[in-house]
């Protein structure tokens, strides 16, 4: 498997992502549409490039599931967001806020700064969006 940078995929393509980690096992790309507000068309289009990058597997007539590829990178992408979220909320920001401002920022975030964070932050286990999974690139097995 090769290393994840953190910038291998645009903002939109990582939301189209994440949603289909979130809805799980085979997700239709109408409802993967829908979930995200966005046409029929623009989520068939995503799901095309999506697949042809080797995140996703496409069944016909059914939608589309993670590849093994497709769900590491959906896990880190969870954990991009939560720890980012979480650094953000220590600036006084409500749960609510920091959530909201991590998605705009959080596609331009490297691992290398994911992982920084996470050990300035004392490698937590909870953000203010639900759970940070341990990284064991960076985080130690004990806490
Ligand atoms: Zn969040
Ligand atoms: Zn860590």
């Amino acid at each position: 498997m090769e290393e994840i940078d953190g910038s291998e995929l645009p903002a939109r393509k990582a939301e189209f992502l994440k949603a289909v980690y979130r809805m799980g096992g085979v997700v239709r790309t109408n409802d993967l549409a829908a979930d995200l507000g966005v046409s029929p068309s623009t989520a068939t289009k995503a799901a095309a490039v999506l697949a042809d990058a080797g995140y996703l597997e496409h069944t016909r007539y059914r939608g589309v599931s993670l590849t093994g590829k497709g769900e590491e990178y959906a896990r880190f992408l969870v954990r991009r967001h939560r720890i980012v979220s979480l650094a953000l909320s220590r600036f006084g920001l409500s749960s609510e806020e920091a959530c909201l401002e991590a998605r705009k920022i959080e596609a331009c975030v490297s691992r290398e700064l994911v992982d920084r964070i996470c050990a300035s932050l004392g490698h937590p286990m909870m953000s203010c969006c639900g759970p940070i999974e341990h990284d064991r690139s960076c985080c130690p097995d004990e806490p």
